[in-house]
């Protein structure tokens, strides 16, 4: 197991903090009920009130890994599919990584809030945008997915704001936040019932209490 501090590589997108990495089901949105190696990546500048991550924040307190290693650990597992995501993963430079993947058949999918320029290559962009950090424009035009999270009433005007905002084959999903879903998720269900072009991401993961 390769574990560096460098961060002239970490720049270049040749090594990355990792925080966990855990071969699991993808439990939300357009590819929920999927296999996929999930490589949560360190480092958070956005600071949503409701994240269910925030051990993920920290810049100094995951260590780097090779993309070579981190490449092997999903080679290992098996999986299909590799999701990035953190932390932010667009704050690092993930060409390198997403290259590696797709030479060897892996689908790589990404989510994130789009607060900087997503790099690398990607077959899923889930483009989620969080009300504490603005996104930059280009994630509106990669997003194939909007994730909305839902913790109240406001955020169904928000997402549909968002909405206007991407590319025309953008998917737009509400995720009711897993905390308040009792008072939210009825309010998805009737707006998504009345506005088919939304669809309903639940955190299935956690119902079947995987990671
Ligand atoms: S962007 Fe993700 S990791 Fe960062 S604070 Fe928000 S939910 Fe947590």
């Amino acid at each position: 197991m390769i574990k560096t501090n460098n961060q002239n590589q970490v720049s270049k997108g040749l090594e990355l903090p990792v925080m966990e990495h855990f071969y699991t089901i993808q439990g939300e949105g357009a590819n929920s009920g999927k296999p996929a190696y999930f490589v949560r990546l360190g480092g958070c500048d956005v600071g949503c009130t409701w994240c269910d991550v925030k051990e993920s924040w920290s810049f100094d307190a995951h260590p780097n890994y090779s993309i070579e290693t981190i490449l092997n650990w999903v080679l290992e597992s098996k999986a299909p599919n590799v999701v990035i995501t953190g932390g932010e993963p667009s704050l690092y430079n993930l060409e390198p990584l997403t290259f590696a993947f797709k030479k060897h058949n892996i689908k790589t999918w990404i989510e994130t809030s789009g607060t900087n320029e997503i790099t690398g290559v990607w077959d899923w962009i889930c483009f989620s945008p969080k009300k504490f950090k603005q996104p930059v424009l280009s994630s509106f035009e990669k997003a194939q997915e909007l994730k909305v999270i839902v913790a109240n009433k406001h955020d169904l005007a928000w997402g549909q704001e968002l909405a206007q905002k991407v590319n025309k084959d953008c998917k737009f999903y509400f995720q009711p936040e897993w905390e308040k879903s009792k008072k939210t998720l009825p309010l998805v269900i009737e707006f998504v019932k009345q506005n088919p072009n939304w669809n309903i991401s639940l955190q299935t993961h956690k119902f079947m209490q995987i990671p």
